[in-house]
């Protein structure tokens, strides 16, 4: 029996680490904190994440732990106006785009990852290299500062598109939000709100583009006063829902350009640590979920020698397609004033007049994909 170490346990590593001990491989995960514990955020686990969820057998937990994303709504941030609003629900069937409560998601996976007897060691900080001679094969699932990413590419270590913070909190929902994201566009800014746990929390994330040359920390305490003053300028009910702040986090935010060695030898990355993204289509943990899929359906299949190359040749194109995408929203959401802002605004007011469907056209790609029927 294969000896698999992964290194990192989050929604990436636990993913693998389940389907792979469910296939009958002998795992251990190593996780440096000494506790596996989710800070306050929401996820939004769209369809194509979900198909994972339910190939790993936790679907019905995960549906009664999360709420239905019916619809998209985006707002101006003066007065909250509403721009367009359009359904998610009938454009994907009968297929699941849920919110959760991030805490929620890892404890699914963490209880899935037990009871297919991976073996997890809290408190061990681990090396890739140092393992690789020790286990089979080792997956790096390290995250976004993955140490694994630059010694497999040492010549780009650079972080890119570095200019954003974003704060994450969740309220008491008291504004009584509809059950879906609502994105509320500023220039510089934007803020997405959708409601979790039975409805009674809402989720906030709110990002700003501002010069950031080295605070990369994730969850650094921030006062909510700061919040509060910066998005100072947010109409509607979401100022309501900024006072109820007691608690938020600041992430300094990095994307990274693709690697181009996305393993070497018997080491292998995943999720953030191959692909660290802007949280601009909320899909980090979703391509985690698809490349958990991808690699641990490889690995049972195929020789180490054959699984990176057919890991890039699956993988690749959809995550260069879904970087340009993250590219065009980031632009979109954060348009400047002026006319060219203004025209924008009253062509997405003339869509929700007209056809508000036609405005999830160009994610269906994104969403509909069901990774757990591609022919690997
Ligand atoms: C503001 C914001 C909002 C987001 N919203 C969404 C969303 O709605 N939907 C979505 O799909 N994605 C979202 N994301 C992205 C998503 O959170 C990440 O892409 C996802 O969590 C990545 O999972 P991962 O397992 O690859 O990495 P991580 O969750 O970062 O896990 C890495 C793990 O590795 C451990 N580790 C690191 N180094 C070592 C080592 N040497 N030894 C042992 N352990 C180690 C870490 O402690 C950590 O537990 C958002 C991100 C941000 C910043």
């Amino acid at each position: 029996m294969l000896k698999i170490a992964v290194i990192g346990a989050g929604v990436s590593g636990l993913s693998v680490a389940s389907l792979l001990a469910k296939a009958g491989y002998n795992i251990t995960v190593f996780e440096k904190s000494d506790a596996i514990s989710e800070i306050g955020a929401g996820v939004q686990i769209s369809p194509n994440g979900f198909c994972v969820l339910k190939e790993m057998g936790v679907s019905e937990r995960a549906l009664k732990k999360s709420i239905c994303n019916n619809s998209i709504a985006i707002c101006d941030y003066q007065k909250g106006k509403r721009l367009l609003q359009f359904e998610q629900r009938s454009a994907l069937g009968n297929k699941n785009f849920r919110l959760m409560h991030r805490a929620d998601l890892i404890d699914i996976l963490l209880e899935a990852a037990e009871s297919n007897k991976v073996s997890i060691k809290l408190g061990c900080s681990a090396d890739a290299s140092l393992l690789s001679d020790q286990y089979s094969i080792v997956i790096a699932a390290d995250g976004v500062h993955s140490k694994t990413r630059n010694f497999l590419n040492p010549s780009q270590r650079k972080n890119s598109d570095v200019g954003y913070f974003a704060w994450r909190a969740i309220v008491p929902n008291t504004i009584n939000h509809h059950d879906g994201v609502r994105v509320t566009v500023a220039p510089n800014k934007h803020v997405v709100s959708y409601p979790i746990r039975d409805r009674k929390k809402l989720n906030l994330v709110l990002i700003q583009e501002c010069k950031n040359e080295g605070v990369f920390e994730w969850s650094l305490e921030e006062s909510p006063d700061q919040v509060r003053r910066i998005f100072s300028d947010f109409g509607g009910d979401l100022g309501e829902a900024f006072c109820e702040i007691k608690k938020v986090n600041r992430w300094g935010l990095s994307s990274h350009n693709i690697p181009t060695n996305w393993g070497k030898d018997n080491i292998v990355l995943i999720g953030d640590a191959l692909h660290p993204m802007l949280p601009f289509l909320a899909q980090g943990a979703n391509f985690a979920l698809e490349d958990a899929f991808v690699l641990a359906k490889l690995i049972d299949l195929y020789t180490m020698e054959e699984v990176t190359d057919k890991y890039v040749q699956i993988r690749k194109p959809r995550l260069l397609r879904l970087m340009k995408q993250i590219k065009k929203n980031a632009w979109n959401f954060h348009l400047k004033r002026g006319f060219f802002r203004a025209c924008a605004h009253r062509g997405l007011v003339l869509l929700d007049k007209t056809l508000p469907q036609s405005a999830e056209r160009p994610f269906r790609w994104l969403y509909s994909h069901d990774i757990t029927k591609l022919n690997i």
